[in-house]
């Protein structure tokens, strides 16, 4: 009889909750990875996270195989791969890190049930915050909708139990299952290698963090995104270091955990506006300005040099996607979903709940967002935040060129009518 760990967004050995769990449970542990065909079938054959999950998995493969073991690696319709899985092994209990994201919960009671069925269970832990679901509550037991006393109850909690201590996975190595599987090539799943590539982290600036976090050019903060998407790095390493060592740092790994908790609490978000009062807004979807915006050509060299980031790169400065996001909602009134699929699409840190959180706080129609009528300038901000025009030299080659593109709208004038169509569409609620 065995049990398995299930790797999904914890790609890693070192300091993984499930796992280790698994392994002290006194049975021999069997390490399974699937491609999910209802998440993969919606990608394009070369996306580059598919790319950067394939190559994480061979490297733990290979350190599997130095522990006697190897990766079970599957690909299709998990309810189905886990049909097959029940026939061919005497499983006792299954082991997963929790997956908040609506889809995940959803396939997770299915295959809940399922194994129940088979009298497996499924044991399920909390691996990639450090508070989740409803830990944080005001105290009349509601979720925060507010991001500041959020982050004060957040820092207040870590004394009582900050679940901060790294877990030594050598000690029970030994209860890993022995097998040796093939590791597939990346075109088992249906893919090819992308040249697009996830950076390493890299902690080395954060003691400065606050000074240059919002230079894009700068470029110096930490790409732990990817990281933490996937699970290559354990939030409780990364929250430990930065608590001692940069505050403001520490609060934008809260913003993450703030916004997961508001698409577990509030999943009606993916598609909806946080603030129903913003239903009512006009949007003019123009599918012209949006390709404009999509491709970097909208003729606001920071919005471009952006833009131009991500379709090169799959990254883009954070203050910059904070423009570009305004720019398409509130310049252009194209509706923030049309942006936030096409950033799902291209970003390689795309995180539901982070995308959208933030998508709809540029849009202003989210929990804590900007008020509608805070309408950044794209002038004014590369004037403040790329005063040498250096990043967006870096993107944009035609910059001051005659064959750079006119404005796509006069900012005055785009200005004046977001604030028009969003005080109509308040009123029409
Ligand atoms: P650092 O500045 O080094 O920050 C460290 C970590 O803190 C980040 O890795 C991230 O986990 C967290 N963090 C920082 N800023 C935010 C934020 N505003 N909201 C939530 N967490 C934050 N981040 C994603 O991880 N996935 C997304 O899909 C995503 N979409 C975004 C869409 C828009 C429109 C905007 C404005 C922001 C979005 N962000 C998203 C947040 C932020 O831009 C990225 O987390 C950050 O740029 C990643 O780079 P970094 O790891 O070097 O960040």
């Amino acid at each position: 009889m065995i049990n398995i760990f299930w790797f999904r967004r914890d790609l890693r050995l070192e300091d993984n909750t499930a796992l280790e769990e698994a392994l002290s449970s006194g049975m021999p542990v069997l390490p399974l990875f699937i491609f999910d065909s209802n998440i993969t079938e919606e990608l394009s054959h070369n996306d580059a996270r598919v790319s950067f999950i394939y190559d994480t998995l061979s490297s733990i493969d290979k350190e599997l195989k130095k522990w006697g073991s190897s990766l079970l690696v599957k690909k299709g319709e998990p309810q189905k791969i886990w049909q097959d899985l029940i026939t061919t092994f005497e499983i006792n209990s299954v082991f997963i890190n929790k997956d908040y994201e609506p889809y995940a919960l959803l396939r997770d009671s299915l295959i809940e049930n399922l194994l129940s069925k088979n009298n497996i269970s499924l044991k399920k832990y909390k691996d990639q915050v450090i508070f989740e679901e409803k830990e944080i509550l005001k105290s009349d037991n509601s979720p925060y909708t507010v991001f500041t006393p959020y982050k004060n109850r957040w820092l207040q909690k870590p004394a009582e139990k900050l679940p901060l201590k790294a877990r030594d996975s050598s000690v029970s190595r030994k209860n890993i299952y022995e097998c040796n599987f093939e590791f597939p090539l990346i075109e088992m799943a249906g893919f090819k290698h992308s040249s697009m590539k996830v950076r390493p982290y890299d902690l080395s600036a954060i003691n400065d963090y606050e000074k240059f976090r919002d230079l894009p050019f700068a470029d110096k903060t930490s790409y732990l995104s990817p990281h933490l998407r996937f699970g290559t790095v354990s939030i409780r390493k990364v929250v430990t270091m930065a608590s001692n060592i940069n505050q403001t740092f520490l609060n934008e790994l809260i913003w993450r955990e703030f916004f997961m908790q508001i698409l577990y609490n509030y999943p009606d978000v993916v598609t909806g506006n946080f603030r129903s009062k913003y239903d009512g807004i006009n949007w003019i979807n123009s599918e012209s300005g949006f390709e404009r915006w999509c491709n970097g050509e909208t003729g606001y060299p920071l919005v471009d040099a952006g833009m131009r980031q991500l379709n090169a790169t799959g990254y883009m400065h954070n203050r910059v996607r904070m423009v570009t996001a305004g720019f398409l909602c509130k310049h252009l009134l194209i509706d923030w979903r049309w942006g936030e699929a096409y950033f799902a699409e291209k970003l390689l840190d795309y995180e539901l709940s982070s995308n959208n959180g933030n998508w709809q706080w540029a849009a202003g129609t989210g929990c804590d967002a900007a008020p509608y009528f805070r309408i950044f300038n794209p002038h004014s901000q590369q004037k403040r935040f790329d005063p040498k025009n250096e990043y967006v030299r870096k993107w944009v080659d035609d910059f001051n060129m005659s064959s750079y593109p006119k404005p796509i709208i006069e900012h005055e004038y785009a200005r004046q009518r977001a604030i028009s169509v969003y005080k109509q569409g308040i009123l029409k609620h």
